[in-house]
């Protein structure tokens, strides 16, 4: 499922990944030297490969039959029943990505009386993106076929992933006891090579996904864009937050099915290194800024945990 997935035991990755919380939790700076994130030590800009890929999803194609969602489901075993991807039940409120369902079809109403659009989500596999600088222990990862990635055998929990994600997609296993680790969407990186595509993009009935290289599908969405007028001129994906892999059309204005249209162009990684830089002995305090940041962070996810569970 990631790129640099080794072949340890189970019990050698926990007491590994114990060993790296308690390097983490302890705050010693010496020890935490080598876990620093990516953002403290620098703002990398990820040049993005040519061959770079992508997948394009044109709202104006989705009938919302949630097919993507159930070969999503079978890919990734994530072990959900598969009567539950036949109700339209799930259409009565706006789903969230969690740690069993790594892509969710929403249906949204623009206006009063007006068409439904079922909005697909899922990991935007961003260009630059906020999960792989504010983890700590280094567990995500930007692949340069443009899928990002996620080690478990390295994440110490701390969960600045999920705080650092814009559009809110790395989930959390609360319900695992042992070893519980953030789940989301890594583009079937697992079996592209097999599959030839993502599950979702290859179970699509209607082609409103459509995977292949970045450059070409912004090029494939500008040709609908241009040759039918009733497209949004606007490609969601291409700019926002430095880019992502993810990119739609529409027919519909984005502020009215759900998008958030107030993005900055500028990477996140880029705002945070900016504030992190002003930080004179950052290497010294990280650990223990990181620290308290966890404990609020934690003290958050329980309460929410325990919210979800009344
Ligand atoms: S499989 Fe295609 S048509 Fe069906 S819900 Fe997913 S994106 Fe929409
Ligand atoms: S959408 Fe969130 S989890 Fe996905 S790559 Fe971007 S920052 Fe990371």
């Amino acid at each position: 499922m990631t790129t640099n997935t080794t072949n340890t035991s189970c019990d050698k990755s926990v007491s590994r990944k114990d060993f790296l919380r308690l390097m983490f939790l302890g705050g010693a700076a010496a020890a935490a030297t080598p876990l620093l994130p990516g953002t403290a030590s620098a703002a990398p800009r990820i040049e993005l490969h040519k061959d770079t890929l992508a997948v394009l999803i044109d709202l104006s194609r989705c009938i919302g039959c949630r097919s993507c969602e159930a070969a999503c489901n079978e890919a990734n075993h994530l072990g959900n029943h598969p009567a539950e991807y036949e109700s339209d039940k799930v259409f009565d409120e706006i789903r969230r990505t969690d740690a069993t369902h790594f892509t969710v079809v929403n249906k949204r109403i623009p206006a009063e009386g007006a068409a439904p659009v079922f909005v697909k989500n899922q990991c935007m596999h961003c260009s630059e993106p906020a999960c792989v600088s504010a983890c700590p222990a280094r567990a995500f990862e930007k692949n340069i076929n443009g899928a990002v990635t996620y080690n478990p055998d390295v994440c110490i929990g701390c969960r600045y992933c999920m705080q650092a994600c814009t559009f809110a997609m790395p989930a959390y296993e609360y319900d695992s006891a042992f070893d519980p680790r953030v789940r989301k969407c890594e583009m079937c990186f697992h079996n592209i090579d097999k599959q030839g595509a993502p599950a979702c993009a290859s179970i699509c009935p209607q082609d409103a996904i459509v995977f292949g290289r970045r450059e070409v599908l912004i090029e494939e969405a500008r040709k609908r864009l241009e040759k039918d007028a009733g497209y949004v001129k606007h490609i969601f994906g291409e700019k926002e937050l430095g880019g992502t892999s993810v990119l739609y059309i529409s027919r519909v204005p984005f502020d009215q099915i759900g998008f958030p249209t107030n993005l900055p162009l500028e990477p996140m990684p880029k705002a945070t290194y900016g504030f992190l830089s002003t930080i004179p002995v950052l290497h010294i305090t990280l650990p223990v800024l990181l620290a308290g940041i966890y404990s609020v962070t934690r003290r958050r996810d329980d309460a929410r945990a325990e919210d979800d569970h009344e």
